[in-house]
């Protein structure tokens, strides 16, 4: 019954990104059973959040460490398909939280391929993850 290939928001870890315009999503609130994407207003269901590997956490710096994180990241990719296997390429960057250079990164092709892609970065260090636009 269960399709994999429904609309529902792109999962990186333990953040939610909105399918029709790649936004982070802002986690649900107790009384919500709807987050509303801050960029194009489409509805995310709050249960989206149900099964993520982390959904208890309080502050954007408590992520699991990195390299348990960044498992989780690669399982989640996997469904995705092409780029499963291989190890995430590590970027010469500064992390704009730690400090720390060295972040991991993969692009992610939205919807649509005239939309351009999105890189997501993920510090290996605290696991800080940020995403751009191309
Ligand atoms: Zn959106
Ligand atoms: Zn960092």
């Amino acid at each position: 019954m269960a399709s994999t290939s429904r609309a529902s928001a792109h999962r990186i870890g333990s953040l939610l990104f909105c399918p029709a315009c790649g936004t982070l999503l802002d986690l649900p609130k107790d009384d919500e059973d709807e987050i509303a994407c801050a960029q194009c207003g489409r509805l995310e269901p709050s249960s989206s959040y149900e099964n993520l590997p982390t959904k208890t956490y309080s502050s954007p710096t408590a992520f699991p460490s990195a390299l348990r994180s960044k498992r989780a990241l690669v399982q989640d990719q996997l469904t995705d398909g092409e780029r499963a296997k291989e190890k995430d390429p590590v970027a010469q960057e500064k992390c704009q939280k730690c400090g720390n250079i060295g972040l991991s990164y993969k692009v992610m092709q939205l919807r649509s391929a005239d939309e351009g892609s999105t890189v997501f970065y993920k510090c290996l260090k605290c696991g800080d993850q940020t995403s751009v636009n191309n």
